[in-house]
């Protein structure tokens, strides 16, 4: 970053820019990476890049935080709400294919959702608290409809499926570098493809579509969505430390799952045969009949003690900010909105402050 302030490259032209690029694409395996100012814009770009158009419908995870259904309706397309697995909390495949299969049907070559009558134009599964979705499931029903993949892999850098990495499934993926995530440079996001023409044209859309740099002549409307050299300088820092990073929330999911697996009433956050999570969030299950308190109660009682802890999000069928979109029936979903709440589980987190999570939710459970 200094290097950067000394040489004057602070803005969204230099070579950190392009270095942050190459080690994100690297580490998922890509041959493109299109830095931007943040996951969202990472999104809505993938979506145009997708064909993804107004009226068009898009299936996406209903149990994610907000922004992916929010850069869906930027381009004035709708989410369709899919529910969660009730073992990992993805994305389910086969309500997917519930809606795929029984729920559209092909009109003059297009997939068109037989309710609303609108097309469907790609699929975005979330990966969610560093977990991956089935993806084999995923992808196979996406080239059965030929639909294009949108993985939204904004919580889940350094996560595997299989033997392939979490951003590397679909056709195109997003990244985000938020404060919150595993990887920061404060703001910013990041479009990785394999897929030469998409990457131009990201690249192209976020310097505001500029066709010619001396004349600045410009034949779209763009976006002004490109990452800042400094940042990036700040994002590769980072990303010299994302195997560390992993190995501290895996080591502190297993200390959680270790010591809480017994608790009555406590549901620890599984690991899917095809997955080695990157455990950005620590989740459990609380239920109140056996626990002797809800979800919120816990919450309330650890905030008593200094403790952070939150529930998952408002599932997208339930937010007003959505209320628009297709009605969906999510009860996986609502029943881990009601009962799901996430521990302390930051990389900087000591040994000892777990061990004091661990006790007073024991202590909890006893009374
Ligand atoms: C964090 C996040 C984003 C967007 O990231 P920003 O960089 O904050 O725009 C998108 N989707 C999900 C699921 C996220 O958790």
């Amino acid at each position: 970053m200094q290097e950067c302030l000394d040489t004057g490259w602070v803005s969204s032209v230099g070579a950190y820019v392009d270095r942050f690029e190459r080690i994100v694409a690297d580490a998922v395996g890509a041959r493109y990476a299109v830095a931007t100012v943040n996951g969202t814009s990472a999104l809505h770009i993938a979506l145009m890049l997708a064909g993804v158009d107004r009226d068009d419908e898009v299936p996406m995870s209903t149990l994610t935080f907000i922004a992916p259904a929010n850069a869906i309706r930027y381009v004035g397309a709708w989410p369709v709400f899919i529910d969660a697995d009730p073992e990992f909390w993805q994305m389910d495949p086969s309500r997917l294919a519930d809606f795929l299969d029984r729920g559209c049907e092909r009109r003059n070559g297009a997939l068109v959702n037989r309710t609303t009558g609108r097309r469907v134009r790609a699929i975005m599964p979330v990966h969610v608290l560093g977990h991956p979705v089935d993806m084999d499931s995923v992808l196979e029903l996406a080239r059965r409809h030929a639909l294009p993949v949108i993985e939204d892999a904004t919580e889940s850098l350094g996560a595997r499926y299989h033997d392939r990495a979490v951003g590397h499934l679909g056709d195109v993926a997003c990244f985000s570098f938020n404060g919150n995530k595993l990887i920061t440079t404060g703001g910013g996001g990041m479009l990785v493809t394999d897929n030469e023409e998409f990457a131009r044209r990201a690249r192209y859309l976020t310097t505001q579509a500029k066709d010619d740099p001396i004349e600045y002549e410009h034949h779209e409307v763009g976006y002004n969505y490109r990452l800042t050299n400094v940042l990036a300088a700040m994002g590769v820092a980072q990303m010299e430390q994302l195997d560390e990073f992993v190995e501290a929330k895996r080591r502190i999911a297993a200390c959680y799952a270790d010591a809480l697996r017994d608790v009555p009433g406590i549901t620890t956050m599984k690991e899917a045969p095809w997955a080695d999570s990157a455990f950005w969030m620590y989740t459990v299950l609380v239920d109140e009949a056996q626990f002797g308190m809800d979800s919120r109660a816990l919450l309330r009682a650890l905030g008593g003690h200094g403790i952070q802890s939150r529930p998952l999000w408002q599932p997208m069928h339930r937010s007003p900010a959505h209320a628009g979109s297709p009605p969906a029936h999510c009860p996986v979903a609502d029943g881990l909105n009601r009962d799901a709440l996430s521990l302390p589980c930051s990389v900087g987190l000591r040994e000892s402050e777990q061990q004091v999570v661990i006790a007073r939710i024991r202590a909890l459970a006893a009374r």
